[in-house]
């Protein structure tokens, strides 16, 4: 068998068919495993992600695997009080974003207007959601009406207030694979809204050490079974296999599992070439744009000034940021999100105007301490032509409804994987995990 891409589903992809019997090689077009895991070691003993860091609750899939390569968690940090600065809008606020609306008892920034406004455009989305299986986003009984608009058409109808706009933009923008909400499908975000629900905090745990290990140690486990340097660039296929051509030479197999977005699948050439629908959806999940970014410090200084380290506004670089220092606070990291095309011309300036343009927005959240990290490290994902943005690949207006059911559905012998194609936890570690487990399932109950 011949796995394409060497991220957590490629390589649970393989894990899975070496422990049922089957010799399988993995092919990674760049030097390294993980994709968008990444794990980097950074100043005063810490670690980061620059990619992927969360895992939740009731992620099955991935806990168990994490479980099993003997990972330890513990709970990312929420304590104290959020930052946000919108406009005019500058304050505190209790726990994360959706409390900027005032959870009863709490109190908040914003004029209650706003915060009502906020509050009833969240409530009418999730109304919406409800009608969109996250199976078959296509068949929801409105669907082609919720398809033909971007999330901000959506808003600029249904929410009056730019305050209200915002806190659900910000929400919005973490259950739209991080694409802009004025290019994002409303069908999208409620697909979204159902796979990915937030109220099972995904963002709940981290990784001692990072999640980035988790594809490291899968490597580890499957050795030379792994290809690195090996960017697949053609994938043909007769009547008794397939052959999978890349820059380190060919591959022969029974079948291929390509696990890697759709739009990098739709680079590659196919012969017999794909059905059209196919072809033409991998011309059309672009992936969201956004970079993240780590500030590193002796200690978390803003726990004892009662802050989460979450921060959320409208600054001209940085749009949220997070905590993500171990449990002692030692050393401290904040981690930011540049997001949008501001992120795409942030990134063409040089690295140290970039570090601080960014520092100057932590400096405006969490005061000047936050200007002199020790560290400062960035991902810019949109830079990365293997990945090609983050966090996931969403879907524009139109593309659920024209081309959603050739999402998953293999040909021939190419069985498409990644977490892409998940229906629960989409674009998630979780979902990638499973969308590995679903198509070895199918694969092995056939062969
Ligand atoms: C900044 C950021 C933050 C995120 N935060 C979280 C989080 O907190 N929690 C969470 O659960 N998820 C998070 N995610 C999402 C999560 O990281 C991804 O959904 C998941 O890692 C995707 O795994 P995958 O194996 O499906 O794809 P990928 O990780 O993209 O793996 C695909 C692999 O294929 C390789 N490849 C591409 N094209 C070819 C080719 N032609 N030939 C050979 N190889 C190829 C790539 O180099 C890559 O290694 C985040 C992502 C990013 C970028």
């Amino acid at each position: 068998m011949v796995v394409v891409g060497g991220g957590i589903a490629g390589l649970t992809a393989a894990r899975n068919l070496v422990k049922a019997g089957r010799s399988v090689v993995v092919l990674e077009a760049l030097s390294r495993v993980g994709g968008r895991m990444v794990r980097r070691s950074v100043a005063e003993g810490g670690w980061v992600d620059l990619g992927g860091q969360w895992a939740g609750p009731t992620q099955h899939r991935l806990l168990a695997l994490s479980d099993e390569l003997g990972l330890k968690r513990f709970p990312s940090y929420y304590g104290g009080e959020g930052i946000v600065a919108f406009d005019g809008i500058a304050g505190r606020f209790k726990g994360d974003i959706s409390t900027v609306r005032g959870l009863p008892g709490q109190r908040s920034p914003a004029p209650a207007g706003a915060v009502h406004d906020a509050e009833r455009g969240t409530a009418a989305l999730a109304t919406l959601a409800r009608s969109v299986s996250p199976g078959q986003p296509w068949t929801a009984p409105r669907a082609t009406a919720l398809d033909r608009q971007t999330v901000a058409d959506w808003l600029q109808r249904n929410v009056r207030t730019g305050f209200g706009r915002f806190v659900i933009a910000n929400e919005g923008v973490f259950n739209s694979s991080g694409g802009t909400l004025d290019e994002v499908s409303l069908l999208h975000l409620l697909f979204e809204m159902r796979a990915n629900p937030h109220g099972e905090r995904p963002d709940s745990d981290l990784y001692f050490g990072g999640a980035g290990q988790i594809p490291l140690i899968l490597a580890r486990q499957l050795g030379d079974r792994v290809a690195v340097k090996a960017a697949v660039r053609a994938i043909s296929q007769d009547s008794s296999g397939v052959t999978v051509t890349t820059a380190a030479g060919r591959f022969r197999a029974g079948h291929v599992i390509v696990a890697i977005p759709p739009t990098l699948a739709g680079a590659i050439s196919y012969d017999p070439p794909l059905p059209a629908r196919r072809l033409q959806l991998g011309q059309r999940m672009p992936l969201g744009t956004l970079a993240k970014v780590h500030a590193v410090y002796p200690t978390a200084f803003w726990r004892p000034l009662g802050l989460s380290g979450s921060a959320v506004g409208t600054l001209p670089t940085v749009q949220a940021t997070a905590d993500s220092s171990p449990p002692d606070g030692k050393p401290g990291i904040l981690t930011g999100f540049v997001a949008g095309q501001g992120a795409l011309s942030w990134a063409t300036r040089p690295w140290a105007q970039r570090r601080q343009t960014v520092l100057a927005d932590y400096r405006t959240y969490f005061g000047s301490r936050a200007s002199s990290p020790v560290d400062y490290v960035e991902a810019v994902w949109p830079a990365n032509p293997f990945a090609g943005g983050a966090f996931n690949a969403f879907m524009p207006p139109g593309v659920w409804t024209g081309y959603g059911p050739a999402l998953r559905a293999p040909i021939g012998r190419i069985h498409w994987v990644g977490a892409e194609t998940a229906t629960r936890w989409y674009g998630y570690f979780d979902g990638a995990i499973s969308s590995a487990e679903r198509e070895v399932g199918a694969i092995l109950g056939k062969t």
